[in-house]
């Protein structure tokens, strides 16, 4: 284990080969690392918060009447 152990290379999501977390583009298979390809949990919490608090803000609206 050698510069496989730096913090800043990841695994390419497409060759699992490590690569340079900045990197735009994996050098070893060539492709994109665009963010929209990439699995993106941020959006999915933020669904799971926003339907969390669309029932709230519904309990809360139901105990009002
Ligand atoms: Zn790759």
């Amino acid at each position: 284990m050698s510069w496989q152990d730096d913090d800043e290379t990841m695994p390419c999501p497409y060759c699992r080969r490590a690569i340079h977390e900045d990197s735009v583009r994996c050098p070893h298979c060539e492709n994109y690392l665009s963010e929209e390809d990439a699995p993106s949990r941020r959006s999915w919490w933020f669904l799971i918060c926003a339907l969390l608090c669309l029932l709230v803000a519904l309990g809360w609206a139901l105990q009002k009447l």
